[in-house]
């Protein structure tokens, strides 16, 4: 079986290394020997809905995020075909909001999203910084705790189908008011938690990779893998008190 991803602007938005995403989702699937190719998306590269599977955003600072914005609006139909037709995105942070309506920044202009999640941001006046550990509602195995660290002052609101991926117990999360942290709809995936996120939450990558695998062969079971350092810092993680 094959896995296609498509990393979107690594060179822009790649900040506290959530490049290693793409990289903890490459090791679960070679581990299995699932064949996974990375295509790495720049600006000005046209996006194929066709030939990808999984896709990857990571966060950024707003200067960043304004040059991805520009280049998002250009790509909203192909990836809303993409979101149709079953792939699997995950987004974190700064490549999160702008997968929203839009993000409104402290300063400058309002920027416009790809609304494949029916979110908005806005700039709060803290910044929240720290490590947060949620309570996911996602069909997750071995246990439904997802650990993560955020650095953030968007401020995220869900609305319409979109629903959060679960509710914080340590941190701020979507906004520090209503427990929410991250959001998803179909298999569009978005988080405020960098980390990197997968590699200390396995059972979330086994079940990106899944989804993703199901898009093109239907329901599929992932071999089982050793993790057992995965899960020592799951669970060490988990336990962090702030
Ligand atoms: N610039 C955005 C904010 O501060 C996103 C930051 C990030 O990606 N960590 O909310």
């Amino acid at each position: 079986m094959q896995i296609n991803i498509a990393h979107l602007y690594p060179d822009l938005l790649n900040i506290y290394g959530d490049k290693g995403n793409v990289t903890a989702f490459i090791k679960r699937c070679t581990w299995r020997n699932i064949d996974v190719k990375v295509h790495e998306i720049g600006i000005n590269d046209k996006i194929n809905p066709e030939l990808y599977d999984f896709y990857f955003i990571g966060g950024g600072q707003d200067q960043q995020q304004i040059a991805v914005s520009h280049e998002l609006q250009k790509q909203k139909t192909p990836l809303h075909e993409a979101m149709d037709s079953g792939a699997v995105f995950l987004a974190i942070c700064g490549g999160y909001q702008l997968f929203g309506h839009y993000y409104r920044p402290h300063d400058g202009e309002e920027l416009k999203g790809i609304s494949l999640l029916d979110a908005y941001t806005i700039a709060g006046n803290t910044r929240y910084i720290g490590n947060v550990t949620v309570l996911s509602d996602l069909p997750l195995n071995n246990t439904n705790t997802l650990t993560g660290f955020e650095n953030h002052s968007g401020l995220t609101y869900l609305e319409g189908e979109t629903k959060p991926i679960g509710s914080v117990i340590i941190g701020n999360g979507n906004n520090g008011k209503d427990k929410s942290e991250g959001a998803y709809k179909k298999n569009v995936f978005g988080t405020y938690l960098h980390g990197s996120l997968l590699p200390k939450n396995p059972h979330f990558t086994d079940y990106l990779i899944k989804l993703s695998l199901e898009r093109n062969y239907g329901q599929v079971n992932l071999a089982e893998i050793n993790d057992e350092f995965e899960w020592l810092a799951h669970n060490r993680a988990v336990k962090r008190k702030y």
